[in-house]
């Protein structure tokens, strides 16, 4: 295969300044880092034919041999316009050339997360996973046991997480001595940087594994048994420790985080422990008084005392009829919220009735209702 422009593989026009050859080069490095495109080759190969475009194009004297003669510039020792000499790219070995660490600074914060720990780290842990779980009213208040499809890497079954082929044991990195650091004298200064051998692992794999290509991972789905109890809400989130995706060359796993969301209800409104449902009671029970029966959400029934003359907006109490407290410590209440109904489609016969009613209702206490009684010393006041 034709080796590609090295303009062209930085995205940037033929004669772009310095600046846009960094940038471009940036973009492309977020882009195409294996940390980012993991167990893809064409990223791979493509993040290192960058690394070797930027090393040359933005050496001054190398760009200037690169627009005069191309590729063969470098080609075979060869010294075309400048001097090209041994060292960009390396060959086979780093992922992180000598390109790569001239940003590397800016970009660490974007992909390694919070994974910069100290030199001499000997594998990393693998990532938290987080699991997003919708669940009824009814499960958060029973509990339940759920499988879920985790999908994620597990350790490689054939190198057993090792990443070295045969489950032989990685050997201690050669250019970092197990530091998964390295320094390097830049005129008056000593920088620190990761290893570019081991990418900070500290550990070196004379023979990567086939099958996980070295990374000691594999993607795989896993079903897991959960079991979330009872008392859950909105916003609960349950630790499975060990069950994220797995660590990088044994390293330990990380956690699985479930969050669960519980679903809202077509009855019952939820505050912490307590439940509160609306339920519709007739003009002339509220009035009278009586008893009626509400649904709860153990799916059985409750009853309920209605005294005599309740209004719209009235609180029951159900006891122990909420929802069980995520730790133990009891069950919460049920409220129940009368909404008296003005009855509707009336017989002729019921009209009569009521109009009886109301008839006795004027003549016998006009002025007894405390809201007449009110609005009729506020027009008292007015005229005063
Ligand atoms: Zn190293
Ligand atoms: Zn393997």
């Amino acid at each position: 295969m034709a080796k590609r422009d090295y303009y062209e593989v930085l995205g940037v026009a033929k004669g772009a300044s310095a600046d846009e050859i960094k940038k471009g080069y940036r973009s492309k490095a977020k882009e195409l880092h294996p940390d980012r495109n993991k167990d893809d080759p064409q990223a791979e190969s493509q993040f290192k034919e960058a690394n070797e475009a930027y090393e040359v194009l933005k050496d001054a004297e190398k760009k200037a041999a690169y627009d005069r003669f191309g590729h063969a510039a470098f080609e075979g020792g060869m010294g075309g316009g400048g001097r090209p000499g041994g060292g960009f790219g390396g060959g086979g070995q780093g992922d992180f050339s000598s390109a790569f660490s001239d940003v590397f600074d800016d970009l660490f914060g974007d992909f390694m997360g919070g994974q910069r720990g100290g030199g001499g780290r000997r594998a990393a842990r693998g990532s938290d996973l987080r699991y997003n779980l919708r669940i009824s009213l009814e499960d958060a208040f029973a509990g339940l046991q759920k499988t879920i499809n985790v999908p994620g890497s597990v350790a490689c079954d054939s190198c057993n997480g090792s990443g070295a082929e045969g489950g032989a044991e990685p050997v201690t990195c050669p250019t970092c001595s197990g530091m998964g650091k390295v320094r390097a004298q830049q005129g008056f200064f000593t920088v620190e940087r990761t290893c570019p051998t081991c990418a900070g692992l500290g550990q070196h794999i004379q023979n990567p594994c086939k099958t996980c290509k070295g990374a000691g991972r594999q993607e795989k789905e896993r079903a897991l048994n959960v079991n979330i109890p009872a008392g859950v809400e909105t916003g609960t989130r349950i630790r499975l420790a060990g069950e994220g995706e797995a660590g990088m060359r044994g390293g330990p796993s990380g956690d699985l985080y479930i969050f669960i969301e519980v679903t809202e209800h077509g009855l019952f409104q939820r505050e912490s422990t307590n439940l509160y449902c609306r339920v519709p009671v007739s003009m002339s029970k509220a009035a009278l008084g009586g008893s009626i029966e509400v649904p709860t959400i153990d799916g059985g029934r409750g009853r309920v005392q209605i005294p005599a003359g309740s209004q719209s907006g009235r609180q029951m109490r159900l006891r122990g009829k909420g929802m069980p407290a995520l730790r133990g410590g009891g069950t919460g209440d049920m409220f129940i919220e009368l909404a008296v109904e003005t009855p509707v489609n009336l017989t002729g016969r019921q009209k009569e009735l009521l109009q009886e009613f109301e008839d006795l209702s004027e003549n016998n206490n006009p002025e007894s209702s405390s809201f007449f009684s009110s609005v009729k010393s506020f027009w008292d006041s007015m005229k005063g």
